[in-house]
């Protein structure tokens, strides 16, 4: 079925049905706006994410519920990074005539499966007619107990700098791609459908542990950039602490232009966070409870400027510094 045929309204009306009451939601998709409860000590975080055809996917890379998925998971990255927890969605699409009703109806039920694996409602958006690609823009509420949000702002001297998971995967995956490789599916399923570090953020800003952090999407060194910048220290860190999957070793071997996709590739959607040396022990315990693979890659130094340090103490300079959408210079 055509969109044209089924009518703005309709497809709102086939959404509204999917969506489950919440308590903390009186109204939501079906009037001129949501109205939601905040609980008493908790602060209100929102974040927006937009992913663009042939920008930040290509249809005919992933299928649509899997990038309903993943449109959900990088605003969740967003509110972990904050050390909160995701509760209502708001989707806006702007829809291609060339997509059928039935394809339109698989990104939503991404989306809405990305709801509920991070526990959040879906609770309005907005709907149009796109006269080039589709278009999915994500706005994310999430909570954090009050005063607890963590920054990039608060890394100090000293403070370890650590890191969730294994970097790289899917860099790697999309080269692959992109050279009409043939994609290891290990790899390929963190590039199409990552998982947000939900339970890490939040435990990390509820037992008071992370002194800054962030969610990598644009490459660890342009994201640690972001937290040494708001901090304003530097940082030193060891080329051999950086955690690599498996399928990741086995797909760069020795080849360092892939490798370096570990520093400077993006999308490894793990969270990079500070901690104070004696807060170590403490942030192993919480992350073994949410069940996260956590590892320590270097140190915040006073002096501005990040040094990458190799196996044999000298200085590695890796061969790219991250994705951005229009780089400077
Ligand atoms: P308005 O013209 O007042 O902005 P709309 O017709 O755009 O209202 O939307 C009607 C209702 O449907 C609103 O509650 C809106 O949040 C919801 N809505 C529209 N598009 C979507 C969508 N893609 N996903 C979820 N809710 C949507
Ligand atoms: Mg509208």
């Amino acid at each position: 079925m055509k969109l044209a045929d089924l009518g703005e309204f309709g497809l709102i009306d086939r959404i509204r049905k999917r969506v489950a009451h919440e308590d903390d939601l009186p109204v939501g998709i079906g009037d001129d706006c949501a109205v939601a409860e905040l609980p008493p000590g908790l602060q209100l975080l929102t974040t927006t994410d937009m992913l663009i055809e042939d920008v930040h996917f290509r249809r005919d890379w992933t299928d649509l519920r899997t990038l309903g998925r993943k449109s959900m998971a990088v605003n969740v990255s967003d509110i972990a990074a904050m050390g909160g927890r995701a509760r209502h969605a708001f989707v806006s699409l702007a829809i291609p005539d060339s997509l059928q009703v039935e394809e339109i109806e698989d990104l939503i039920e991404g989306l809405l499966q990305g709801c509920t694996h991070y526990g959040a409602a879906l609770a309005g958006g907005d709907t149009c007619r796109s006269r080039s690609g589709l278009v999915i823009s994500v706005t994310l509420q999430g909570h954090i107990p009050r005063g607890r949000a963590v920054t990039r702002g608060g890394a100090c001297p000293d403070d370890l700098v650590c890191v969730s998971g294994t970097l790289g995967d899917s860099a790697l995956a999309l080269t692959d791609l992109m050279h009409d490789r043939a994609v290891d599916p290990r790899l390929l399923r963190r590039h199409l459908d990552p998982e947000a570090r939900a339970g890490l953020g939040p435990a990390l800003a509820e037992h008071d542990l992370a002194t800054a952090m962030i969610d990598i999407s644009d490459g660890l060194l342009a994201d640690l950039g972001h937290i040494l910048k708001a901090s304003k220290a530097g940082a030193n860190l060891q080329v051999a602490a950086l955690p690599l999957s498996a399928a990741f070793r086995h797909r760069a071997g020795r080849d360092r232009g892939l490798r370096d996709l570990s520093l400077a590739g993006g999308e490894d959607y793990e969270l990079l966070f500070t901690v104070a040396p004696d807060k170590w022990p403490a942030v192993q315990e919480v992350a073994g409870q949410v069940q996260t693979p956590i590892s320590c890659l270097g140190r915040i130094v006073p002096e501005r400027g990040l040094t990458i340090l190799d196996v044999d103490g000298r200085k590695y300079h890796p061969s790219a510094r991250g994705f951005a959408h229009f780089p400077e210079g």
